[in-house]
């Protein structure tokens, strides 16, 4: 496979004065400039063929495996990862319109480097995608624009630009329309970039704007139906928000590769610093979230191929869960690495307090933490456990999880606006009485069965609380945002208990031994959920013993580089600023 290459190349990319040298990048993160090398090579590499589907020409027919790239380049760079992978949300909504929009024509531009963005925000709409302004109307055989759209990530830079638009005076949920904008091919002075926005994080990255002036684009431009642009948009951003995810896994990878470093080269009191017992469990805490975020991020992208219809449920805990799970981990993180994690300059730990900024926009855009936890609160009634009947055996996560299993091609038109069911948290259930029907006798085993016992304990109890809820219409009430915040940890602990039951080689090895990872995800949940389990210090121990003391050993329970390949968090390749 041609996608394991990217980290031995991002490993060359980044030695000094190549265009992933962290002097390079911080340099263009002070100056605020564009990391316009780094994006260069990417292309050259080939990246942009990933955010083609395979059948518009592409190479991009597995999200998990596209998931692990973005990831990569997220563990050297975020604000690279932002800007390049951008493109990759820009074109969902035309892939997804199928033949009734110009997916052949994007899909050339694409392939030929040319970036995308994607404009759905405008200054006074924000979240809510009904009140966007931009309008759309007829104009001889094709439209015209005008408005606003604000901030959007590569909107000065991308000649293409995906924009959602009101077609009908009077709104509402059919009177919007996605139209995809060459301005190469507007007429002069109709199309006005915004200035370049100064940011927290992601400093190099262009997040502008733009400005149409009755701007007249051609019938071609149209995506989809005339009023089908919010439906197109929300099936859309059911990928993206999977997607979205891998740059959180890639700050949390990055982290924890200077977070070893630190544990290696820190000497306090005449020893190592993972001598100090606190020092060790709070990097087998950061390791924890780690895992239980790869839990998460790789069943929702599985669960895109073998369960589009549940999408909108499984992305919007996805978005919810892990972008706000590793902000947690970067925080401990921080909390260990000390004035090296607030300092900019030192030995190359300045790249942390660059992630950690960086990292912020991520439980922000593509719909917030709070925007996607009330999504799911608005459906938490439908999901309630035993209110459906179970998913076939087909739609367990425990089957499309192996990791021999192929995944179904990924049919777009599958997905719906509103799921039937929640097949890996309706899982938990038969894979708690699955370990509890296990032969094996070990003290492991045990403690594994007793942590997943009072996980099902406590999902059986969010079920009889979502019992009073009642579907309202209106904005969920903060009880229910607290049961959808509930069902995201729930939903975790089922997705790692999913991934331990289809992996028999997650049950070996460094992380795998005495069922270490899966203690430490389950443990973390159950605190998410208010328990403290008896454990839990022993636990993350013995995760932080194996963080301090085996730095080849990559922190992932998903780990797919070659034996010879280089550390997807490029520890090795930090070098002095
Ligand atoms: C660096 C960066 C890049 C961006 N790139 C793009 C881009 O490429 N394209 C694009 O279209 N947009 C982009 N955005 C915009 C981003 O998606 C918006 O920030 C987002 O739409 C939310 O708008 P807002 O920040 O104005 O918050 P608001 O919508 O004003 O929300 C204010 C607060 O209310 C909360 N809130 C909103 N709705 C709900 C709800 N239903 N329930 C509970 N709480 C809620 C929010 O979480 C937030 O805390 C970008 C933003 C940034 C910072």
């Amino acid at each position: 496979m041609r996608t394991v290459d990217l980290p031995s190349r991002l490993a060359e990319w980044s030695r000094p004065g190549g265009p992933f040298d962290p002097a390079v990048l911080s340099a263009h993160d002070e100056a605020e400039t564009f990391p316009a090398e780094a994006c260069a090579a990417l292309d050259a590499w080939g990246l942009p063929a990933y955010y083609v589907p395979a059948r518009h020409g592409g190479r991009q027919d597995r999200l998990d495996e596209f998931l692990a790239l973005l990831r990569t380049v997220a563990a050297q760079d975020l604000t690279v990862a932002v800007a390049h992978g951008k493109t990759f949300l820009g074109g969902v909504c035309t892939w997804l319109a199928g033949d009734a929009g110009p997916a052949d024509l994007l899909a050339r531009q694409v392939l030929a480097g040319e970036p995308v963005a994607w404009g759905l925000t405008e200054p006074d709409g924000g979240s809510d995608l009904l009140a966007g302004s931009l309008t759309a109307t007829r104009h001889g055989s094709g439209w015209q624009l005008s408005g606003r759209k604000w901030p959007v990530n590569n909107a000065t830079r991308g000649h293409l630009l995906c924009v959602l638009a009101r077609t009908d005076p009077a709104g509402g949920p059919r009177g919007f329309t996605v139209f995809l904008i060459d301005k190469r091919a507007t007429a002069v002075d109709t199309v006005r970039p915004l200035p370049k926005m100064p940011t927290h994080g992601v400093r190099g990255a262009d997040i502008s704007g733009v400005e149409f002036r009755q701007t007249r684009v051609p019938a071609h431009a149209l995506v989809g139906t005339v009023g089908g642009g919010l439906e197109l948009v929300l099936k859309a951003l059911q990928l993206t928000r999977i997607v979205c995810v891998s740059l959180s896994l890639g700050a949390g990878d990055h982290a924890l590769g200077l977070l070893r470093r630190f544990l290696h080269e820190r000497r306090l009191y005449g020893r190592q610093l993972a001598s100090l017992p606190h020092v060790r469990t709070t990097a087998g805490r950061a390791a924890a979230h780690q895992f239980l975020a790869e839990a998460v991020a790789h069943t929702a992208a599985r669960a895109a191929h073998q369960v589009p219809e549940e999408l909108s449920v499984i992305s919007a805990v996805a978005k919810a869960f892990v972008p706000s799970l590793i902000q947690s981990q970067l925080r401990l993180i921080g909390d260990l690495l000390g004035t090296r994690g607030f300092l900019t300059g030192v030995e190359g730990y300045g790249a942390f307090a660059k992630l950690e900024r960086d990292h912020q926009v991520v439980p922000i855009f593509d719909g917030s933490t709070w925007v996607n936890r009330a999504a799911l609160a608005g459906v938490l009634p439908l999901l309630r456990p035993g209110r459906r009947a179970a998913a076939s055996e087909a739609a367990s996560p425990v089957h499309w999880l192996r990791e021999e299993h192929h995944p179904a091609p990924l049919d777009m038109r599958r997905l719906r606006l509103m799921a039937p069911r929640d097949s890996v948290l309706g899982a938990l259930p038969a894979l708690v009485a699955g370990l509890d029907a296990r032969e094996e006798s070990s003290k492991a085993a045990a403690e594994t069965a007793s942590l997943a016992g009072a996980l099902l304990e406590a999902y059986e109890r969010l079920g009889t609380d979502l019992a009073d809820v009642r579907p309202t219409g209106g904005p969920p009430s903060t009880a229910t945002m607290r049961l959808a915040e509930r069902y995201e940890w729930c939903f975790a602990g089922a997705a790692a208990l999913a991934l331990h039951h289809a992996r028999p080689r997650l049950r070996t090895g460094p992380w795998g031994t005495d069922e270490a990872w899966l203690h430490g995800c389950l443990t973390l949940v159950l605190e998410g959920l208010g328990r403290r389990p008896a454990q839990a210090t022993r636990t993350y121990d013995r995760l932080g013993t194996v963080v301090a003391s085996a730095p080849d050993v990559p922190v992932s329970v998903l780990d797919d580089r070659g034996p010879d390949g280089p550390a997807r968090d490029g520890s090795v390749e930090v070098s002095a600023t």
